[in-house]
């Protein structure tokens, strides 16, 4: 955002407005962090504001302050509807192309409201009225951080706005670990736990909140995983009826894709997940293969170079025999 577009925004939002976040579908920590820590900002400010998520997320995300507010798309379409229909402003968070928000996609197009994007996957659609952009930022809630004090506002950021915003970085860095973890990630921290924010609740909150069936879901798939050394990859397959096995709840699978990753000389892991109609594949990687890029090409998807996700609308084994003949095509790419 230029300085121009900074004081557009700032006179646009001096105002009371009708005001709609929305954030990707099967919502993550930074989706639902980022999502509410502006929610509780803009509040404070006065404003008439609605969070809308596409479909539900995982219950260690329900303790963030504001979760009870939240529209979930599939649950009341209606109501959603009704909302970005009479919004003057919508905020999108946490995703670059209206695909990622599903059915909620043709009602924000529709809106005349001024769209606002903050986000840090590359290649951001060219929707929106302003965009805040950084594909170096640890995370959409870091960018909203930016956001605010450019908006000048530090002093509005309270514990429920610190809670939400510490969350999303705290889940996208993998607890502070990954290398888009800078300085500035670090003095946002520190300034979000000054403005109240809980760190070792918002972990607990969110990493020790594991049911039993989880946990020998966790075990089950680390037996299961198949490694293939040669290529520096490995990958996790779960179908329907395993995941059923295990009571299968939504978020149950997150960060299980990063485990085949912590094996030495392993830089590029898979996950795939038979659920309704479809395969949803989660790609990690470390140091330079691309998983973007092979999401984008192979499994109609996309995200980061070391975070990517696609799908497949076939069945559990063609997708997985897809992906193991894929691997030689990749073998340069891998070994560096
Ligand atoms: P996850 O594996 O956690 O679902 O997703 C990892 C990253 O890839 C996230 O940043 C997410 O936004 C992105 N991503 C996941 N699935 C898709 C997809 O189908 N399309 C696109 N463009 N990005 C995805
Ligand atoms: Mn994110």
């Amino acid at each position: 955002m230029t300085h121009a577009e900074i004081e557009e925004v700032k006179k646009l939002l001096s105002t009371r407005k009708n005001i709609v976040i929305v954030t990707h579908k099967n919502p993550d920590g930074d989706a639902m962090g980022s999502s509410l820590g502006l929610y509780n900002y803009l509040i404070r400010k006065n404003h008439n504001v609605k969070v809308i998520t596409p479909n539900g997320y995982p219950t260690f995300l329900h303790w963030l302050p504001g979760n009870d507010k939240v529209i979930e798309y599939t649950e009341n379409p209606e109501a959603a509807q009704a909302r970005i229909k009479k919004a003057d402003v919508i905020f999108c968070l946490d995703f670059n192309t209206i695909k990622r928000i599903a059915d909620v996609g043709d009602h924000v197009k529709k809106s005349k409201a001024t769209k606002i994007m903050i986000d840090h996957h590359p290649q951001p659609e060219k929707f929106p009225d302003y965009l805040l952009h950084s594909k170096k930022s640890s995370s959409t809630a870091q960018l909203v951080f930016d956001f605010i004090e450019m908006m000048g506002d530090k002093k509005l950021i309270n514990r429920k706005s610190a809670n939400c915003l510490y969350t999303g970085i705290m889940t996208d860095t993998l607890n502070f670990r990954i290398g888009t973890t800078s300085a500035h990630t670090h003095r946002v921290t520190s300034e979000l736990i000054d403005a109240g924010a809980q760190n070792s609740l918002a972990y607990a909150n969110v990493f020790d909140a594991n049911s039993e069936d989880r946990i020998r879901m966790l075990g089950y798939s680390l037996q299961k995983m198949k490694v293939f050394k040669e290529f520096h990859a490995a990958f996790i397959a779960l179908s329907a009826s395993e995941l059923k096995k295990f009571n299968f709840q939504k978020g149950d699978t997150e960060g299980l894709v990063n485990y085949p990753l912590s094996i030495e000389g392993i830089h590029f892991s898979a996950l795939f997940t038979e659920t309704k109609g479809e395969i949803r594949i989660s790609f990690r990687s470390k140091g330079n293969f691309d998983a973007n890029k092979f999401a984008r090409k192979n499994f109609n998807g996309g995200g980061h170079t070391n975070a990517a996700g696609g799908e497949s609308h076939t069945t559990l084994d063609a997708a997985v025999l897809k992906f193991v003949n894929l691997l030689p095509e990749y073998k340069d790419e891998l070994l560096k």
